[in-house]
Protein backbone atom coordinates (compact mmCIF):
# COMPACT_ATOMS: atom_id res chain seq x y z
CA UNK A 1 0.00 0.00 0.00
CA UNK A 2 1.39 3.62 -0.50
CA UNK A 3 0.69 5.79 2.70
CA UNK A 4 1.20 9.63 1.75
CA UNK A 5 1.80 10.98 5.23
CA UNK A 6 2.32 15.01 6.12
CA UNK A 7 3.78 15.19 9.15
CA UNK A 8 3.49 18.31 11.35
CA UNK A 9 5.94 18.53 14.56
CA UNK A 10 5.08 21.50 15.71
CA UNK A 11 7.00 23.04 18.76
CA UNK A 12 8.56 22.08 22.00
CA UNK A 13 8.45 18.71 22.70
CA UNK A 14 5.98 18.25 19.33
CA UNK A 15 9.37 17.84 17.79
CA UNK A 16 10.76 15.57 19.73
CA UNK A 17 8.19 13.10 20.01
CA UNK A 18 6.83 13.39 16.23
CA UNK A 19 10.36 12.24 15.34
CA UNK A 20 10.19 8.96 17.10
CA UNK A 21 6.50 8.27 15.87
CA UNK A 22 7.92 9.17 12.26
CA UNK A 23 10.83 6.35 13.17
CA UNK A 24 8.13 3.73 14.25
CA UNK A 25 6.32 4.40 10.60
CA UNK A 26 9.52 3.88 8.67
CA UNK A 27 10.04 0.81 10.64
CA UNK A 28 6.51 -0.37 10.04
CA UNK A 29 6.60 0.64 6.40
CA UNK A 30 9.51 -1.90 5.93
CA UNK A 31 8.88 -4.71 8.02
CA UNK A 32 5.14 -5.29 6.43
CA UNK A 33 6.18 -3.71 2.48
CA UNK A 34 4.40 -0.64 2.40
CA UNK A 35 5.63 2.08 0.45
CA UNK A 36 5.72 5.25 3.17
CA UNK A 37 5.81 9.19 1.42
CA UNK A 38 6.19 11.42 3.80
CA UNK A 39 6.03 15.19 3.21
CA UNK A 40 6.98 17.89 6.28
CA UNK A 41 5.05 21.14 7.35
CA UNK A 42 5.21 23.96 9.25
CA UNK A 43 2.38 24.21 12.09
CA UNK A 44 2.19 26.92 15.34
CA UNK A 45 5.29 29.04 16.48
CA UNK A 46 7.42 27.43 14.20
CA UNK A 47 5.31 28.19 11.40
CA UNK A 48 5.12 32.35 12.70
CA UNK A 49 8.46 32.24 12.80
CA UNK A 50 9.66 31.42 9.55
CA UNK A 51 6.22 32.44 7.81
CA UNK A 52 4.61 35.10 9.74
CA UNK A 53 1.11 33.04 10.43
CA UNK A 54 0.52 29.85 11.92
CA UNK A 55 -1.01 28.05 9.54
CA UNK A 56 0.87 28.59 6.33
CA UNK A 57 -0.94 28.02 2.67
CA UNK A 58 1.46 25.74 1.67
CA UNK A 59 0.93 23.75 4.57
CA UNK A 60 -2.59 23.73 3.82
CA UNK A 61 -2.48 22.54 0.39
CA UNK A 62 0.14 19.35 1.90
CA UNK A 63 -2.95 18.46 4.50
CA UNK A 64 -5.04 18.29 1.15
CA UNK A 65 -2.92 16.18 -0.75
CA UNK A 66 -1.96 13.87 2.27
CA UNK A 67 -3.73 10.40 2.74
CA UNK A 68 -3.25 11.53 6.51
CA UNK A 69 -1.27 13.70 8.63
CA UNK A 70 0.16 13.59 11.60
CA UNK A 71 1.02 16.38 14.12
CA UNK A 72 3.28 16.87 17.09
CA UNK A 73 1.85 19.89 19.16
CA UNK A 74 2.33 23.70 19.29
CA UNK A 75 2.51 26.32 21.68
CA UNK A 76 5.58 28.60 22.69
CA UNK A 77 5.24 30.95 25.64
CA UNK A 78 6.62 33.57 24.47
CA UNK A 79 3.41 33.77 22.25
CA UNK A 80 1.37 33.92 25.64
CA UNK A 81 -0.01 37.53 25.43
CA UNK A 82 -0.22 37.65 21.12
CA UNK A 83 -3.52 38.11 20.08
CA UNK A 84 -5.59 34.83 19.29
CA UNK A 85 -4.73 34.92 15.73
CA UNK A 86 -1.12 35.18 15.50
CA UNK A 87 -1.44 32.38 18.73
CA UNK A 88 0.23 28.92 17.72
CA UNK A 89 -2.85 27.53 18.71
CA UNK A 90 -5.11 29.52 16.11
CA UNK A 91 -2.88 26.54 13.76
CA UNK A 92 -4.44 24.01 15.19
CA UNK A 93 -7.55 25.05 14.80
CA UNK A 94 -7.35 25.85 10.97
CA UNK A 95 -5.81 22.74 10.18
CA UNK A 96 -9.11 21.15 11.88
CA UNK A 97 -11.42 23.42 9.94
CA UNK A 98 -9.27 22.67 6.90
CA UNK A 99 -9.61 18.83 7.20
CA UNK A 100 -13.14 18.97 7.53
CA UNK A 101 -12.29 16.24 10.54
CA UNK A 102 -15.47 15.86 12.53
CA UNK A 103 -15.13 12.82 14.86
CA UNK A 104 -12.79 13.13 17.75
CA UNK A 105 -11.50 9.81 18.87
CA UNK A 106 -9.68 8.88 21.80
CA UNK A 107 -8.61 5.18 22.56
CA UNK A 108 -8.07 4.92 26.43
CA UNK A 109 -6.59 2.14 27.54
CA UNK A 110 -4.54 0.95 30.41
CA UNK A 111 -1.24 -1.20 30.46
CA UNK A 112 -0.78 -3.79 33.07
CA UNK A 113 2.83 -2.31 33.62
CA UNK A 114 1.40 1.11 34.27
CA UNK A 115 -1.71 0.49 36.39
CA UNK A 116 -0.48 1.57 39.59
CA UNK A 117 0.34 5.17 37.51
CA UNK A 118 -3.53 5.44 37.71
CA UNK A 119 -5.55 6.96 40.43
CA UNK A 120 -7.94 4.12 40.63
CA UNK A 121 -7.99 1.21 42.15
CA UNK A 122 -6.28 -0.97 39.84
CA UNK A 123 -9.10 -3.67 40.09
CA UNK A 124 -11.20 -0.86 38.67
CA UNK A 125 -9.37 0.22 35.98
CA UNK A 126 -7.49 -3.49 34.70
CA UNK A 127 -8.40 -4.28 31.45
CA UNK A 128 -10.16 -1.10 30.54
CA UNK A 129 -10.34 -0.79 26.44
CA UNK A 130 -12.36 1.76 25.14
CA UNK A 131 -12.69 5.05 22.67
CA UNK A 132 -14.37 7.53 22.93
CA UNK A 133 -15.99 9.22 19.84
CA UNK A 134 -16.57 12.78 20.51
CA UNK A 135 -18.51 15.01 17.85
CA UNK A 136 -15.92 18.06 16.99
CA UNK A 137 -17.48 20.60 15.15
CA UNK A 138 -21.22 21.40 16.39
CA UNK A 139 -23.12 21.61 19.45
CA UNK A 140 -22.83 24.42 21.77
CA UNK A 141 -19.68 25.27 21.09
CA UNK A 142 -20.45 26.62 17.76
CA UNK A 143 -24.08 27.01 17.87
CA UNK A 144 -25.77 30.46 17.45
CA UNK A 145 -27.55 33.20 18.98
CA UNK A 146 -24.67 33.57 21.69
CA UNK A 147 -23.03 36.06 23.49
CA UNK A 148 -23.36 38.42 26.13
CA UNK A 149 -25.64 41.25 26.09
CA UNK A 150 -27.42 43.48 28.49
CA UNK A 151 -26.59 45.35 31.63
CA UNK A 152 -26.04 45.56 35.56
CA UNK A 153 -28.68 42.36 36.78
CA UNK A 154 -30.21 42.12 33.09
CA UNK A 155 -27.12 40.99 32.26
CA UNK A 156 -27.71 37.74 30.17
CA UNK A 157 -25.56 35.06 28.61
CA UNK A 158 -26.32 32.93 25.96
CA UNK A 159 -24.99 29.98 23.17
CA UNK A 160 -27.01 27.77 21.45
CA UNK A 161 -26.90 23.44 21.70
CA UNK A 162 -27.50 22.77 18.15
CA UNK A 163 -27.06 19.74 15.65
CA UNK A 164 -28.55 18.70 12.46
CA UNK A 165 -29.61 15.21 11.42
CA UNK A 166 -26.86 14.75 9.34
CA UNK A 167 -23.97 15.90 11.63
CA UNK A 168 -25.40 12.97 14.16
CA UNK A 169 -25.42 10.65 11.61
CA UNK A 170 -22.30 11.16 10.28
CA UNK A 171 -20.61 10.63 13.57
CA UNK A 172 -23.08 7.77 14.43
CA UNK A 173 -22.17 5.92 11.68
CA UNK A 174 -18.34 6.22 12.71
CA UNK A 175 -18.68 4.98 15.79
CA UNK A 176 -20.36 1.65 14.80
CA UNK A 177 -17.88 1.26 12.08
CA UNK A 178 -15.23 1.29 14.59
CA UNK A 179 -17.02 -1.16 17.05
CA UNK A 180 -17.37 -3.30 14.26
CA UNK A 181 -13.69 -4.09 14.43
CA UNK A 182 -13.73 -4.09 18.26
CA UNK A 183 -16.03 -5.49 21.21
CA UNK A 184 -18.95 -4.64 18.76
CA UNK A 185 -20.70 -2.35 21.03
CA UNK A 186 -21.63 1.34 20.74
CA UNK A 187 -22.96 3.35 24.16
CA UNK A 188 -24.24 6.94 22.79
CA UNK A 189 -24.14 9.42 25.72
CA UNK A 190 -26.77 12.22 25.61
CA UNK A 191 -29.08 14.27 28.72
CA UNK A 192 -32.56 13.45 26.57
CA UNK A 193 -34.16 13.37 29.90
CA UNK A 194 -33.74 17.08 29.75
CA UNK A 195 -32.59 18.59 26.15
CA UNK A 196 -34.65 18.52 23.18
CA UNK A 197 -30.99 18.32 21.49
CA UNK A 198 -30.23 15.08 23.12
CA UNK A 199 -33.60 13.90 22.12
CA UNK A 200 -33.08 14.44 18.43
CA UNK A 201 -29.82 12.53 19.39
CA UNK A 202 -31.26 9.55 20.71
CA UNK A 203 -33.52 9.49 17.77
CA UNK A 204 -31.77 9.60 15.41
CA UNK A 205 -28.75 7.40 16.55
CA UNK A 206 -31.71 4.76 16.92
CA UNK A 207 -32.58 5.27 13.57
CA UNK A 208 -29.02 4.52 12.28
CA UNK A 209 -28.50 1.00 14.18
CA UNK A 210 -29.96 -0.97 12.25
CA UNK A 211 -27.82 -0.14 9.55
CA UNK A 212 -25.05 -1.87 11.76
CA UNK A 213 -27.44 -5.16 13.09
CA UNK A 214 -24.45 -7.18 14.46
CA UNK A 215 -23.55 -4.29 17.33
CA UNK A 216 -25.19 -3.88 20.08
CA UNK A 217 -26.10 -0.29 21.61
CA UNK A 218 -26.99 1.48 24.59
CA UNK A 219 -28.04 4.68 25.93
CA UNK A 220 -26.45 6.40 28.43
CA UNK A 221 -27.47 9.71 30.40
CA UNK A 222 -24.03 12.31 30.87
CA UNK A 223 -24.10 12.57 35.04
CA UNK A 224 -24.46 8.40 34.71
CA UNK A 225 -21.81 8.07 31.87
CA UNK A 226 -19.44 10.37 34.11
CA UNK A 227 -19.93 7.51 37.02
CA UNK A 228 -19.46 5.01 35.50
CA UNK A 229 -16.33 6.02 33.79
CA UNK A 230 -14.34 5.77 36.76
CA UNK A 231 -16.69 3.21 38.49
CA UNK A 232 -16.41 0.26 35.63
CA UNK A 233 -14.53 1.88 33.36
CA UNK A 234 -14.69 -1.97 31.58
CA UNK A 235 -18.38 -1.80 30.35
CA UNK A 236 -17.14 0.68 27.99
CA UNK A 237 -16.05 -0.91 24.08
CA UNK A 238 -17.32 2.80 22.21
CA UNK A 239 -18.74 5.85 24.20
CA UNK A 240 -20.22 7.95 21.20
CA UNK A 241 -21.47 11.52 22.51
CA UNK A 242 -21.88 15.38 21.17
CA UNK A 243 -19.06 17.62 21.22
CA UNK A 244 -19.27 19.59 24.94
CA UNK A 245 -20.01 16.46 27.17
CA UNK A 246 -17.68 14.35 24.79
CA UNK A 247 -14.95 17.36 26.04
CA UNK A 248 -15.67 16.76 29.56
CA UNK A 249 -15.95 12.74 29.87
CA UNK A 250 -12.61 12.10 27.33
CA UNK A 251 -10.45 14.12 30.10
CA UNK A 252 -12.03 11.74 32.49
CA UNK A 253 -10.90 8.97 30.90
CA UNK A 254 -7.12 10.54 30.10
CA UNK A 255 -7.15 9.65 34.36
CA UNK A 256 -7.63 6.10 33.54
CA UNK A 257 -4.65 5.92 31.58
CA UNK A 258 -1.89 7.23 34.16
CA UNK A 259 0.12 9.66 31.81
CA UNK A 260 -0.55 12.09 29.70
CA UNK A 261 1.97 11.17 27.48
CA UNK A 262 0.35 8.05 26.71
CA UNK A 263 -2.78 9.39 25.02
CA UNK A 264 -2.92 9.37 21.37
CA UNK A 265 -5.29 11.07 19.48
CA UNK A 266 -7.16 11.14 15.69
CA UNK A 267 -9.49 13.54 14.29
CA UNK A 268 -11.31 11.92 11.54
CA UNK A 269 -13.11 13.03 8.46
CA UNK A 270 -14.92 11.68 5.41
CA UNK A 271 -13.31 9.27 3.13
CA UNK A 272 -11.07 10.69 0.00
CA UNK A 273 -11.16 9.02 -3.27
CA UNK A 274 -8.26 7.26 -2.46
CA UNK A 275 -10.55 5.36 0.12
CA UNK A 276 -8.79 6.29 3.03
CA UNK A 277 -10.62 8.32 6.18
CA UNK A 278 -9.05 11.73 6.23
CA UNK A 279 -7.34 11.82 9.42
CA UNK A 280 -5.43 14.02 11.63
CA UNK A 281 -3.25 12.19 14.31
CA UNK A 282 -1.75 13.86 17.48
CA UNK A 283 -0.89 12.93 21.05
CA UNK A 284 -2.93 14.66 23.61
CA UNK A 285 -0.43 15.99 25.68
CA UNK A 286 0.79 19.78 24.65
CA UNK A 287 4.44 21.07 23.72
CA UNK A 288 5.65 21.06 27.39
CA UNK A 289 7.79 24.10 27.47
CA UNK A 290 9.27 22.86 31.16
CA UNK A 291 10.66 19.59 29.59
CA UNK A 292 11.11 20.80 25.81
CA UNK A 293 14.61 20.00 24.19
CA UNK A 294 16.06 18.22 27.19
CA UNK A 295 15.11 14.46 25.38
CA UNK A 296 12.82 13.47 28.40
CA UNK A 297 9.06 14.12 26.66
CA UNK A 298 7.31 10.43 26.63
CA UNK A 299 6.78 9.55 22.98
CA UNK A 300 4.18 6.80 23.14
CA UNK A 301 1.23 9.34 22.81
CA UNK A 302 2.83 10.54 19.65
CA UNK A 303 3.83 6.80 19.00
CA UNK A 304 0.27 5.60 19.50
CA UNK A 305 -1.07 8.32 17.41
CA UNK A 306 0.79 6.66 14.33
CA UNK A 307 -0.92 3.14 15.51
CA UNK A 308 -4.36 5.17 14.92
CA UNK A 309 -3.07 6.60 11.63
CA UNK A 310 -2.23 3.10 10.48
CA UNK A 311 -5.40 1.77 11.45
CA UNK A 312 -8.26 4.34 10.97
CA UNK A 313 -6.61 6.23 7.95
CA UNK A 314 -5.19 2.57 5.80
CA UNK A 315 -7.73 -0.16 7.50
CA UNK A 316 -4.26 -1.42 8.48
CA UNK A 317 -5.33 -2.93 12.09
CA UNK A 318 -2.42 -5.81 11.54
CA UNK A 319 0.18 -2.97 11.49
CA UNK A 320 -1.19 -1.22 14.64
CA UNK A 321 -1.54 -4.34 16.26
CA UNK A 322 2.43 -4.68 16.20
CA UNK A 323 3.08 -1.47 16.99
CA UNK A 324 0.70 -1.34 19.88
CA UNK A 325 2.10 -4.96 21.21
CA UNK A 326 5.63 -3.09 21.17
CA UNK A 327 4.70 -0.22 22.86
CA UNK A 328 3.39 -2.46 25.87
CA UNK A 329 6.55 -4.90 25.59
CA UNK A 330 8.51 -1.29 26.15
CA UNK A 331 6.35 -1.01 28.91
CA UNK A 332 7.15 -4.18 30.26
CA UNK A 333 10.67 -3.75 30.07
CA UNK A 334 10.55 -0.41 32.22
CA UNK A 335 12.83 1.11 30.07
CA UNK A 336 10.39 4.40 29.78
CA UNK A 337 10.54 7.88 30.40
CA UNK A 338 10.65 9.88 34.09
CA UNK A 339 6.68 10.84 33.52
CA UNK A 340 6.01 6.67 34.46
CA UNK A 341 8.07 6.49 37.56
CA UNK A 342 10.73 3.77 36.41
CA UNK A 343 12.28 2.61 38.95
CA UNK A 344 16.15 2.56 37.52
CA UNK A 345 17.21 5.36 35.69
CA UNK A 346 14.85 6.92 33.08
CA UNK A 347 15.04 6.00 29.57
CA UNK A 348 14.94 9.45 26.85
CA UNK A 349 12.41 9.82 24.13
CA UNK A 350 14.98 8.65 21.56
CA UNK A 351 15.78 5.29 23.32
CA UNK A 352 12.16 4.92 24.03
CA UNK A 353 11.62 5.09 20.18
CA UNK A 354 14.41 3.38 18.87
CA UNK A 355 13.23 0.37 21.62
CA UNK A 356 9.68 0.48 19.96
CA UNK A 357 11.14 0.11 16.62
CA UNK A 358 13.00 -3.24 17.88
CA UNK A 359 10.51 -4.80 19.77
CA UNK A 360 8.50 -4.24 16.26
CA UNK A 361 11.14 -6.19 14.20
P1 LIG B 1 1.28 20.22 28.23
O1 LIG B 1 0.48 19.04 27.86
O2 LIG B 1 2.23 20.73 27.24
O3 LIG B 1 2.10 19.91 29.60
C1 LIG B 1 1.44 19.63 30.82
C2 LIG B 1 2.41 18.87 31.76
O4 LIG B 1 2.53 17.53 31.29
C3 LIG B 1 3.81 19.45 31.77
O5 LIG B 1 4.35 19.32 33.07
C4 LIG B 1 4.58 18.58 30.81
O6 LIG B 1 5.96 18.48 31.09
C5 LIG B 1 3.89 17.23 30.97
N1 LIG B 1 3.89 16.49 29.71
C6 LIG B 1 3.15 16.74 28.60
N2 LIG B 1 3.43 15.88 27.63
C7 LIG B 1 4.38 15.06 28.13
C8 LIG B 1 5.10 13.95 27.58
N3 LIG B 1 4.90 13.52 26.32
N4 LIG B 1 6.02 13.35 28.35
C9 LIG B 1 6.24 13.75 29.62
N5 LIG B 1 5.59 14.79 30.20
C10 LIG B 1 4.68 15.44 29.45
O7 LIG B 1 0.22 21.37 28.63
P2 LIG B 1 0.49 22.91 29.02
O8 LIG B 1 1.75 23.04 29.81
O9 LIG B 1 -0.79 23.37 29.59
O10 LIG B 1 0.69 23.67 27.62
C11 LIG B 1 1.96 23.98 27.04
C12 LIG B 1 1.73 24.56 25.66
O11 LIG B 1 1.14 23.57 24.81
C13 LIG B 1 0.76 25.76 25.63
O12 LIG B 1 1.25 26.70 24.72
C14 LIG B 1 -0.56 25.16 25.16
O13 LIG B 1 -1.37 26.09 24.51
C15 LIG B 1 -0.05 24.10 24.21
N6 LIG B 1 -0.99 22.96 24.00
C16 LIG B 1 -1.05 22.47 22.73
C17 LIG B 1 -1.84 21.37 22.48
C18 LIG B 1 -1.84 20.82 21.08
O14 LIG B 1 -0.99 21.18 20.28
N7 LIG B 1 -2.75 19.94 20.75
C19 LIG B 1 -2.57 20.75 23.50
C20 LIG B 1 -2.45 21.26 24.80
C21 LIG B 1 -1.65 22.37 25.04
Amino acid sequence: MNLKVLILPGDGIGAEVTREAVRVLQTVARKFNHDLTLTEGLLGGVAIHKTGTPLPEETSKLALEADATLMGAVGLPEFDNAPPAQRPERGLLGIRKILGVFANLRPVRTYAALIDSSPLKNALVEGTDMIIVRELTGGIYYGTPRGISGEGDEERAVNTMAYTRAEIVRVTRMAFNLARARRRKVTSVDKSNVLENSQLWRRVVCEVAPEFPDVQLDHLLVDNAAMQLVLNPRRFDVLLTENMFGDILSDEGAVLAGSIGMLPSASIGDRKPSGAWVGLYEPVHGSAPDIAGQNKANPLGAIGSAAALLEYSFGLKREADAVSAAMEKVLNSGNVTADLRPKGTPATTEQVGQAVCAAIE
